[in-house]
């Protein structure tokens, strides 16, 4: 119970960068993240790789993609407690 109400106060929000010249592109954070803020960019980076890249859908800074990301420095995720 005590737990409810302060999840009911505090508005968790996220924002998640992604660093295209470390990303690979093996899409591992498109398939975690369940609000489908991540995708492929139709784009290549300079390596020849379809990097991740993030949509204007709310991030809730779960930190499920920089998790799963394998490449070290390709993910940040950020995380705003109000
Ligand atoms: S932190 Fe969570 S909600 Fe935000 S982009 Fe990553 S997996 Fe998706
Ligand atoms: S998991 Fe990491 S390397 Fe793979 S697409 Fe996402 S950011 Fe790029």
């Amino acid at each position: 119970m005590f737990a409810t109400a302060i999840e009911e106060e505090i508005d968790i929000k996220g924002y998640v960068e992604i660093n295209t010249d470390e990303c690979k592109g093996c899409g591992l954070c498109v398939e975690a993240c369940t609000t489908k803020v991540l995708s492929l960019s139709p784009c290549l980076n300079r390596y020849g790789y379809h990097t991740a890249t993030n949509s204007d859908k709310p991030c809730n800074g779960c930190g499920l993609c920089f998790y799963v990301c394998p490449e070290p420095g390709a993910i940040k995720v950020f995380k705003a407690v109000n």
